[in-house]
């Protein structure tokens, strides 16, 4: 049986480790030049930030045995300092149930994750798929003929995918929150007794703050501090479009009240924007994929937005395709 998967993020990724052990070799089509999609690391003069998701917190899904067991615990670091809260940027602590949760990410980055699996994987990068043909019960990509296809991508792009081949599946609910990240690096250092500040009803620009060189070792030069702010969705709905210098100028407004004047002008930053972040609704995963079917879709958009959900959906879409 030949597999094709379209989205090496941590979704289809799932697919092809699943189906690798069920001694079904994959092919993974990736657009971007990296795997991971929204798992992602981006370092500058000694600093690296995961301005993407955070940490993984696999809360007992299929996840964490790969994570603690199948794959290389080589630079990974539980994180120990907790998550405290923000009302107005005073801060305050988080609640013992939230911090009860434990977290991961890698010393390199939490991109280390995808990278990982990937390295067992046949996956092809720098290589979108834009359509889907279907010729006598086959898909064809990229001049490949394929028995079985996986779409692992943001479910707008798997709308516009199917819409090729003429197939339809329940997701047109599905929208996604918006999300700017903002990557700083400051020549002071700080001692918060957190690694994370979160603002809980997001109504507060400043929805995240992740101090990156106090949730791992080696984010930054001696004596130096990465943070990664997220803003919050309203906020980056509204100011996409904006420019660099204003959002860096937007963060360090809020830097500079929680750590003092130090905190006012970074020596380095950068920003990513990321427009389908997490999914703003869900659509149902047995809805979506039906057993038997030789389209599946997987996404964190169908169990849950977040990483370990993610690979739980992928999962459960190779244990499909394995069952036949
Ligand atoms: C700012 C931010 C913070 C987050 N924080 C956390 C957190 O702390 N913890 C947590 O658990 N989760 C967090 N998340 C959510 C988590 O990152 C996602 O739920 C998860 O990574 C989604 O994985 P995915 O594989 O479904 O999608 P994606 O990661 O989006 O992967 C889809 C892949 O498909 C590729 N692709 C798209 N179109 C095509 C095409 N036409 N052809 C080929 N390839 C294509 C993309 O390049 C991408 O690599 C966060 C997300 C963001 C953006």
């Amino acid at each position: 049986m030949k597999v094709a998967i379209v989205g090496a993020g941590v979704a289809g990724l799932a697919v092809a480790w699943r189906l690798k052990h069920a001694g079904i070799e994959a092919t993974v089509f990736e657009k971007a030049n990296q795997v991971g999609g929204r798992v992602s690391t981006f370092s500058d003069q000694g600093f690296v930030w995961d301005d993407g998701a955070t940490s993984i917190a696999p809360r007992h899904k299929a996840i964490e045995e790969v994570l603690l067991n199948e794959l290389s615990t080589e630079g990974l670091v539980r994180i120990e300092k907790p998550i405290w809260t923000h009302d107005g940027l005073r801060v305050s602590a988080g609640s013992v149930f939230h911090n009860s949760v434990p977290r991961y990410t890698y010393e390199t980055g939490i991109a280390e994750f995808p990278n990982r699996l990937a390295s067992v994987l046949d996956i092809h990068t720098g290589m979108g798929v834009d359509e889907i043909v279907e010729h006598e019960n086959q898909f064809i990509l990229n001049g490949e003929a394929y028995d079985k296809l996986v779409l692992a991508v943001p479910l707008p792009i798997a709308a516009m995918l199917l819409y090729s081949i003429s197939e339809n599946r329940p997701i047109s609910n599905v929208t996604y929150r918006a999300c700017i990240s903002v990557m700083l690096g400051f020549s002071h250092e700080i001692d918060p007794p957190y690694h994370a500040v979160v603002s809980p009803e997001q109504t507060h620009p400043m929805g995240w703050l992740s101090i990156e060189t106090e949730k791992s070792p080696h984010r930054a030069p001696a004596g130096n501090t990465a943070m990664v702010m997220q803003l919050s969705a309203q906020f980056s709905k509204n100011n996409m479009d904006k420019s660099d210098e204003f959002l860096v100028d937007t963060a360090c407004a809020f830097t500079r009240v929680l750590y003092g004047p130090n905190f006012d002008a970074p020596l380095v930053a950068h920003v990513k924007r990321w427009k389908y972040s997490q999914p703003e609704n869900l659509a149902r995963f047995e809805a979506v994929n039906q057993p038997g079917s030789r389209l599946l879709i997987s996404s964190d958009s169908l169990l849950g937005g977040r990483i370990e959900e993610s690979f739980e959906c992928g999962y459960r879409v190779g244990e499909l395709i394995v069952n036949g």
